[in-house]
């Protein structure tokens, strides 16, 4: 691995971030929405703690993680070195890192399935017995993470299944329903995609109306999610540059 100074890596950074600005910036514009309707999640996978460190320098207030085994350790040496961003799971969860998962992270964005619900609204109590926070239960918040693909691919809810998803989420003592996750589908134009789940995040609204997330948009097709309404967009390459594949 070649390591720039720290310097070098901070200004790359900060040159990468303002550009995401200007795109999520000029995409809101061109929706007639306030930028600040769309919060910036900065996806640091494969990265080190310490770009996490710059990136929160910089005013970067969200950190997503999509593997237990990386993020957790992750957000141990954050906490460890003083510093505490909001944390988001959004990649696909085993219900036996759920307990991990729980201990860390604050919005989990990949809710796919009534037995996750249950383990996750079980944990998150739990976390609360255990005195985390000083508060009685530990609130997570949960999006229901839907697939936009025909074929059974990357993790998400069937179109049919959110609305029982959502209820569930909704009646679990300790999580709280955010709205909806989606990664738009390979090879097929995102906008489309983007636009079935902002019918579908509005439905889910007309239940639940505190249900207002809509995370979608990555590097490559933000301005689409943001022009159907996204709320959260989860940035890896643009801010931070290539992956390699990650390395313990
Ligand atoms: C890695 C990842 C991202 C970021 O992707 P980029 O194309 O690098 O911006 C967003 N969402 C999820 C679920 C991811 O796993």
């Amino acid at each position: 691995m070649t390591s720039l100074p720290a310097t070098g890596r901070r200004t790359e950074l900060a040159e990468n971030l303002a550009g995401v600005r200007a795109r999520i910036e000029r995409a809101c514009a061109a929706a007639g929405r306030p930028a600040s309707e769309v919060t910036l999640i900065a996806v640091t996978k494969t990265f080190p703690v310490s770009d996490i460190r710059l990136l929160s320098e910089l005013g970067v207030t969200d950190i997503g993680e999509n593997r237990d085994q990386e993020a957790a350790p992750k957000a141990a040496a954050c906490r460890a070195a003083g510093f505490e961003p909001t944390w988001h799971f959004v990649g696909q969860l085993q219900v036996n890192k759920v307990p991990s998962v729980i201990s860390y992270a604050n919005v989990i964005h990949s809710v796919d399935r009534l037995r996750l619900v249950t383990a996750l609204g079980r944990r998150a109590r739990m976390a609360g017995r255990e005195g985390r926070e000083g508060r009685e239960g530990r609130e997570v918040t949960c999006l229901v993470q839907v697939s936009l693909e025909d074929a059974e691919g990357r993790g998400g809810a069937r179109p049919a299944d959110v609305a029982a998803l959502a209820d569930a989420i909704a009646a679990e003592p300790g999580l709280i329903l955010g709205g909806v996750m989606a990664v738009a589908p390979l090879g097929a134009p995102p906008r489309a995609a983007f636009g079935k789940l902002r019918r579908i995040a509005e439905s889910v609204r007309s239940a639940h109306p505190r249900a207002l997330v809509i995370s979608a948009g990555m590097s490559g097709d933000l301005e689409e999610a943001i022009a159907e309404g996204a709320t959260h967009v989860r940035i890896g390459t643009a801010l931070l540059g290539g992956r390699r594949p990650f390395v313990r």
